[in-house]
């Protein structure tokens, strides 16, 4: 039985129509003054700091925590405004996905597994009334390798259960090849959604216990009960 299921946000979630990768180059832009300094970076499952790891290498800008505070500072507070301008969406079947997880008999801990650093999240997820559905998670800034934070929300969900979790108990859902490999890393039975940026068919090369279109292909209880 599955006792935590584990999402990924974007391109699972929500689509924020482009305000994510904005808020990060306009960071760049106000908080060092490199314009159009994100050109050329692939954002697509990975972590944030591993995102503005590779900025500041790209431009000779010093990975120090301090500036790391300082990129991510700026983003939030940008991300937020950008989500108001750009057209986002909550991607198909994803409320009735987490209605239908918390009817369940034996309700799973429904968390987050994203490159997200935590307050862009709740950010995200606020503006389009999702972050409340969420009691655990691992973000981008608990780990900068993304494989690394299954294990980390493995080990953060176990606690919250009050039993260590096995493998098959855990449920990942994701758009991306790299959400199927994060799974794979714990062991978990992976979702794939062809919702993001991944087809379904290139999701289906790598494997994962199920791979849809979106989320109205199958039901919760379908998987989970
Ligand atoms: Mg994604």
């Amino acid at each position: 039985m599955i006792k935590l299921v584990l999402f990924d946000i974007d391109g699972t979630l929500v689509r924020t129509g482009g305000a994510g990768v904005s808020a990060f180059a306009r960071a760049g832009e106000t908080a060092f003054g490199v314009r159009d300094g994100t050109h050329g970076m692939n954002f697509a499952g990975r972590t944030d700091t591993s995102l503005v790891r590779e900025f500041f290498g790209r431009h000779a800008i010093a990975p120090t925590m301090e500036n790391f505070q300082r990129f991510f500072d700026t983003y939030v507070f940008l991300l937020d405004h950008y989500l108001g301008e750009h057209h986002g969406r909550v991607c198909a079947g994803v409320r009735d996905w987490l209605a239908g997880l918390a009817r369940l008999p034996a309700p799973p801990l429904i968390g987050l597994q994203t490159g997200n650093v935590r307050l862009g999240a709740e950010i995200k997820l606020r503006h389009f009334g999702l972050w409340d559905a969420f009691t655990t998670g691992v973000f981008g800034d608990d780990h900068e390798d993304r494989n690394q934070l299954a294990t980390v929300a493995r080990e953060r969900g176990g606690r919250l259960v009050g039993t260590p979790l096995r493998a098959g108990e855990i449920l990942v859902i994701g758009d991306t090849p790299f959400d199927i490999a994060c799974g794979r890393a714990i062991g978990a039975k992976v979702l794939a959604v062809a919702t993001g940026g991944a087809t379904l068919e290139e999701l289906k090369r790598h494997r994962p216990d199920w791979a849809v279109r979106d989320l109205t292909a199958l039901r919760a209880g379908e998987i989970c009960d």
